[in-house]
């Protein structure tokens, strides 16, 4: 069967020039005469995988030479313990800005080890919004300041970098992270799982500033502490050593593609297609104020949601898969992520336009 245009919210879309070095090396990578899977991460050959990732990514999102860079596992959502227990230090509260699914569980989560005060929220509007900086109620009394950068299942995005003053600034970027350029210096701590923009489940990346290093609780585990990890070069353990390597070449083929400012062009023009053509039309509708609209996840919705399931089964046989909603929403949602070809998005445009002309 022929490749299809994979529009999943993650595990996403690989760029496929990825994924056909990988099937070259696998069974002999780099004459070691083994899998990249069956090599020691002490070893020279993935040492040096190790680093050119980490290269890589620094010279990509021009990271700064005060934040270290972790490659850890547990995902995102174990992110949402280990940043309390590992940079609250002295303090009690943190701030949050609540602007949809997953900021509502850091929320839940942080609640487990101090208090949360939710400086901002979109609720009232159903999280189809990202609140203005001058809505925020921040704490000054904070440890750090907390927000989702780009909601996956709402499908909102702060194209804006919130301004908190003195307080470390923490954002979830686990659905746009390379997507764009992103000034590194403002924030104290950034955050992705992989498995969106990055490469495949099972890596978790953090870029955290040199001094927020060393305030861990004493009951954190060693694998999860940043400082320990920091200073092991994030091999206190065994690490996602595939998951590494994958993600390597994805940050060589954006380096190839021009960088981080050539994705953005990219993406701007992707989601362009796609939002032009949900407002144009009587027929689909786009829930999210126009300002906040995410380049990475587009939520869409139907003239009526009767229709969902054959429109999900006319998408499939025209090779546009997973554009099935989140669960927890409805309704349909197309990641368009770093991976995705115009041409995907084109495709789902023209699909879209046959459907609406047949039902509509
Ligand atoms: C997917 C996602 C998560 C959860 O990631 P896991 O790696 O499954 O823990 C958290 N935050 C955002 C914004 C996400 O998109």
């Amino acid at each position: 069967m022929a490749r299809v245009f994979n529009f999943s919210a993650g595990p996403a879309v690989l760029p496929e020039a990825v994924l056909k070095q990988a099937a070259a090396e696998m069974l002999d990578y780099g004459g070691t005469g083994t899998s990249v899977m069956e090599m020691s991460h002490r070893g020279k050959a993935f040492i040096d995988i190790h680093a050119r990732a980490e290269a890589d990514l620094r010279e990509l999102l021009a990271i700064p030479k005060n934040y270290k860079v972790l490659f850890l596992q547990g995902g995102a959502a174990g992110q949402f313990a280990l940043i309390p227990m590992n940079i609250l230090g002295d303090k009690t509260v943190a701030d949050y800005v609540y602007t949809g699914q997953w900021s509502k569980k850091a929320i839940t989560e942080a609640k487990k080890f101090c208090k949360v005060n939710v400086a901002a929220s979109s609720e009232d509007q159903n999280f189809s919004y990202a609140p203005a900086q001058t809505a925020w109620k921040l704490d000054a009394n904070a440890a750090y300041v907390h927000y989702t950068s780009n909601e996956t299942i709402g499908g909102v995005e702060f194209h804006w970098i919130p301004d908190t003053g003195n307080v470390p600034l923490v954002a979830d970027a686990s659905s746009h992270i390379l997507s764009r350029p992103l000034d590194v210096s403002r924030f104290g701590l950034i955050y992705a799982g992989a498995q969106k923009n990055i490469g495949p489940a099972g890596l978790t990346i953090v870029v955290v500033r040199d001094d927020l290093l060393g305030k861990a609780m004493p009951n954190t585990p060693e694998v999860f502490n940043y400082k320990v990890q920091a200073e092991a070069d994030s091999m206190i353990n065994t690490p996602p050593t595939y998951a590494v390597y994958i993600a390597g070449l994805v940050f060589q083929w954006l380096k190839q593609q021009g960088g981080l400012a050539a994705m953005e062009k990219l993406n701007i023009a992707k989601s362009k297609l796609i939002y032009d053509f949900l407002d144009q039309s009587e027929f689909y509708q786009s829930p999210v104020a126009t300002q906040d609209r995410s380049r990475m996840n587009v939520p869409f919705r139907l003239k009526s949601d009767s229709l969902d399931d054959a429109f999900l089964k006319a998408a499939k046989t025209a090779n546009l898969v997973e554009l099935k909603g989140h669960r927890s929403v409805g309704g349909m949602r197309a990641s368009i992520y770093n991976a995705m070809p115009i041409e995907g998005v084109q495709a789902l445009v023209s699909f879209m336009r046959d459907f609406e002309q047949k039902q509509g």
